[in-house]
């Protein structure tokens, strides 16, 4: 099927040239340069379609990255940006505060557990965990714990700053390569899959032991809640979130949950915690945050966490950085926000749900394939061995659709205003890319 109208030969022409001058000076993120695949020049998109230079549209499967949950140029999120612009594109945070800040403040603690409400806005995921972990040892520190450690699991990933690697899964996130540099943290085995299942009773007890041994080094523990991301599109049990807390709690650990992937309703409840009933510490949520629209996340604590730290050496969390709280980011997070208030998402993300489960069954059938698993406006088929980059995006590109597989990993994480047509369109492109790696 042909991916939007016919390509004018001008317009090929000046992509691939755009392409080649990209693919010459431009790192990409885990690319080498020049890069193996040219990547393909985006012109302009609207709603879930990426509208290429050449001419082509492609169904954006990813939600560039997983943040734009209404689609792009959505008119209200413009509208906001718009209006922002025209008062206040941007002031320092230091000394100052604006309206979009206090609101965004109000608004997130109203949609967070009681308790969260104590908010550090900042300019990415990556830098989200690093102020969770930074409060973390300030709070121990003030407690007179010199605690020095996180604990994690196995397969994470929370971003590529240092602090941040440091707690990603140690093969996937390369740790050798930084050996030296890199904080030595605790890493239990992954908790094992489905969401459905009970706590594994060994796992329970690999946890026990490690609390019993070192729980007095952890300063913190944090985990992805329910589904890992970047390290692996993994799903587990809240039970193991329940079963964490307990010994965070018992050891003096604070707990960090890191929703940036997972929150503003990605697993088909608002944030993944809600499954277990568990309030952590701290929270971290960005990506979504501003409907994938500017960068923006923010570190989400207690006043009793807030107050420890401040009573501590230095007096204060020892961070700030410049775009700290950007107004025009901070008007697009209130927009995304007020749309999600308006309660479509649940519907929309419960409906995605249901046709990826139907729209990828036939790549059950497909010897490449070892499990195809769904949850919320999350679909994922793990393959038997590496995927072949190029040959799977270039199979799914020519159904028109657009997905970034990696590893063994071909999978959707598309905008939740995704219509039932466009969403059948997705999976046949996903199904394309597995049979071209079968
Ligand atoms: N934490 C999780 C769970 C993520 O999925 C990501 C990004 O994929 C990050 C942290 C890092 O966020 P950012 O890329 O905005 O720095």
């Amino acid at each position: 099927m042909a991916a939007g109208p016919p390509r004018q030969r001008e317009d090929v022409a000046f992509s691939e040239r755009l392409a080649e001058l990209d693919r010459n000076h431009l790192w990409h993120p885990y690319a080498p340069l020049p890069a193996a695949m040219a990547a393909l020049p985006v012109r302009s998109a609207k709603g879930v379609y990426l509208e290429l230079f050449d001419g082509r549209r492609l169904i954006d499967g990813m939600a560039s990255w997983w943040c734009v949950i209404h689609g792009y140029r959505h008119p209200k999120i413009n509208a906001a940006i718009r209006d922002q612009l025209g008062r206040l594109p941007h002031v320092m945070f230091g000394g100052l505060t604006h309206l979009p800040a206090v609101e965004l403040a109000q608004r997130l603690i109203g949609l967070l557990p009681e308790g969260l409400d104590r908010v550090f806005l900042c300019d990415s995921g990556s830098v989200s965990v690093e102020v969770a972990l930074k409060i973390a040892l300030q709070y121990q520190l003030a407690r007179g714990e010199r605690r020095r450690r996180i604990l994690t699991v196995r397969g994470g990933y929370h971003g590529d700053t240092f602090g941040a690697m440091s707690v990603c899964d140690p093969v996937g996130g390369m740790h050798h390569l930084f050996r030296g540099f890199l904080p030595k943290q605790l890493f239990l085995p992954r908790p094992p899959g489905p969401v459905e299942a009970d706590p594994d009773p060994r796992w329970v007890a690999a946890a026990e032991r490690a609390f019993a041994r070192q729980g007095k080094e952890v300063a913190a523990v944090i985990v992805e809640p329910i589904v890992q991301g970047a390290g692996g599109m993994h799903f587990y049990a809240p039970g193991y979130l329940q079963i964490l807390a307990r010994l965070a709690r018992d050891h003096g650990a604070l707990l960090i949950f890191d929703e940036i992937a997972t929150g503003f309703g990605r697993t088909g409840t608002l944030f993944a915690l809600e499954r277990a009933g568990v309030v952590p510490d701290l929270i971290c949520v960005g990506k979504a945050l501003t409907g994938g629209y500017l960068t923006l996340a923010a570190t989400v604590t207690t006043a009793a966490v807030a107050t420890t730290v401040c009573r501590g050496e230095g007096g204060a969390l020892m961070h700030g950085p410049t775009y700290m709280a950007n107004p025009l980011a901070c008007a697009a997070a209130l927009a995304s926000l007020a749309l999600l208030a308006e309660g479509r998402w649940q519907e929309q993300v419960a409906r995605i749900e249901a046709g990826l489960r139907e729209g990828l069954v036939p790549a059950q059938r497909l010897p490449w394939v070892r499990e195809v698993r769904v949850l919320g406006a999350i679909g994922v088929i793990e393959g038997k061995g590496e995927v072949d980059v190029a040959k799977a995006t270039a199979a799914a590109v020519g159904k028109g659709v657009w997905i970034r597989p990696f590893r063994n990993l071909i999978y959707a994480m598309p905008p939740y205003v995704i219509a039932p047509a466009q969403l059948k369109r997705l999976c046949s492109g996903m199904v394309a890319a597995v049979a071209a790696c079968s």
